[in-house]
């Protein structure tokens, strides 16, 4: 999965005439256009994926030509978080309200087909993932979406919403544009609404799969002119090769350009999507103690192989002390599959680092357990909390955790032989040694496949050709923790970064 930034979910939005703040957009190298709204504006610098990005001055407001000309400069030039494939300048609105708004996917059940979720919120602005209970959810069709009066019904409900026919009316455009570009989230937040009841996107963002992307939208999500001027740091490229080889799921990362003050702790970061990230800015924003080394967001369902290879390019940070990982607390991914691929970073690394690891979502107490089992056999000191610590408390632990003595510079060996297995996408192979394995029984790597996509047939491994490898390291976790290393799998990083 792949983060379109602002200015081109605005492209969407505005094919399927959904209302939009006015704004114009400036790329790197060229001068102020003519036509920008009357001051005051907002300038936005434009990095696929980056949030917070008022904290990190990637928005600023300008009253005057002089602060204009001056901040634009600014955000057009490389910085903290590498170079923005151009600034948007929006109009300075007076807003009376701001909602918020997002579309996702559903992804069914037993009893319910797959399709779209719409949120929508009577709460607008930064800290929403964490007022979940604000939300009103309606799932809907992607073959019949929903109509202005169905939407307008549901939005009744909602006491403190004056602009129900508005709303509908813009919730309804808001559904036509995630199905027309076949998105994987959409968001308006915030939606605003001015003096005289109009509705319309202050800002807005959309994640999208790219082999979804139709021929005639390429230009939209892949324009040809962003790549040349990306200015990316080596191990940024490689998460871009990481992410063109496997690119289910958002795998985002960003080193900081900026010097560490020099007392500060540096602290390599693997935020688990937007919820993870807000928290963390909200936790450590004003700390100057605190370096956070780099931006990062591993969501949307990604495999644990991917966790696995991103986690290590996070920890080939140089100069970092630190790994602290967390999420919102309520993620989809599955945590036991992302805690079997941070401990099989943590021991293949040439560098691992002392790590505070917060877990939240399905499968938590299971990914803390892991934890409990294998910690003690790490080179490096690890601690696990549950999702209601907030960040704050693992904060507290940082400088305890960075001062204790690690071993470092083991070399990984990878698996020798000829891999049994190899599995296509997502990209790895997998290894089994029969020798260790004489039993007639199925072992417990075979057993712990959840799709059925290991089989153990007349005493020898074989493939169901109808179930999926995804990726989850369950076959090797258990192979090590109940098993007799009998299978391993070795996971390449991109052979051009080798
Ligand atoms: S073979 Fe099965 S257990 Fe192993 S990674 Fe693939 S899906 Fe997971």
């Amino acid at each position: 999965m792949s983060a379109l930034p602002e200015y081109r979910t605005r492209i969407l939005l505005e094919h399927e005439n959904v209302p939009l703040v006015s704004g114009v957009f400036v790329r790197p190298g060229e001068s102020t256009p003519q036509d920008i709204p009357e001051l005051p504006v907002f300038l936005k610098a434009q990095i696929p994926g980056a949030t917070s990005r008022k904290s990190h001055g990637l928005v600023r407001r300008v009253d005057t030509c002089e602060e204009l000309e001056h901040n634009l400069n600014i955000l057009l030039s490389p910085g903290k978080w590498g170079q923005a494939e151009g600034v948007l300048i929006t109009e300075g609105l007076d807003l009376e309200t701001e909602y918020y708004a997002g579309c996702m996917l559903d992804f069914g059940n037993g009893d319910r087909l797959p399709g779209g979720v719409l949120l929508f919120s009577t709460e607008g602005g930064s800290g929403v993932e964490v007022r979940s209970g604000s939300l009103l959810k309606m799932r809907f069709s992607l073959l019949h979406p929903p109509a202005t009066d169905e939407i307008e019904k549901e939005l009744k409900v909602l006491e403190n919403l004056k602009e129900h026919k508005a709303v509908a009316e813009f919730l309804e455009g808001m559904i036509s544009t995630y199905i027309r570009y076949k998105l994987i989230v959409l968001e308006v937040n915030p939606l605003g609404v001015l003096k005289d009841g109009t509705v319309l996107a202050v800002d807005c963002r959309a994640e999208f799969e790219n082999s979804a992307v139709s021929k005639s939208d390429r230009e939209i999500f892949f324009p040809p002119e962003i790549g040349s001027s990306k200015n990316l740091t080596r191990l940024e490229e490689i998460v871009e090769l990481i992410n063109r080889d496997d690119p289910s799921g958002t795998g985002f990362f960003r080193q900081n350009r900026e010097t560490p003050l020099e007392d500060s702790l540096r602290v390599a970061t693997n935020l688990c999507g937007g919820g993870g990230k807000m928290l963390w800015e909200m936790t450590t924003g004003s700390r100057t103690d605190i370096f956070t080394m780099n931006e990062s967001d591993t969501s949307g369902g990604l495999s644990a192989f991917k966790s696995y290879r991103i986690l290590r390019v996070i920890l080939a940070q140089k100069e970092a002390q630190v790994l602290l990982l967390t999420g919102s607390g309520m993620a989809f991914q599955n945590q036991y599959h992302l805690a079997a691929a941070v401990w099989k970073a943590l021991k293949e690394s040439p560098t691992p680092l002392p790590s505070l690891l917060r877990f939240g979502g399905t499968d938590e107490d299971k990914a803390q357990a892991l934890f409990e089992k294998v910690s003690g056999s790490l080179p490096v000191p690890v601690r696990t909390y549950p999702p209601e610590v907030f960040p704050n408390a693992m904060v507290d632990d940082i400088m305890e955790i960075a001062s204790v003595e690690t071993e470092t510079g083991k070399e990984y060996v990878p698996p020798s032989g000829e891999p049994a297995i190899i599995v296509e996408r997502p990209p790895g192979k997998i290894y089994f040694y029969p020798e260790k394995w004489t039993g007639e029984e199925a072992p417990p790597s075979v057993k712990a496949c959840p799709t059925g996509f290991l089989e153990w047939k007349n005493g020898k491994l074989s493939t169901n050709p109808e179930a999926r490898c995804i990726g989850c390291l369950m076959c090797e976790t258990a192979s090590i923790l109940e098993g007799t290393c009998e299978l391993r799998v070795h996971l390449e990083l991109p052979r051009e970064v080798d």
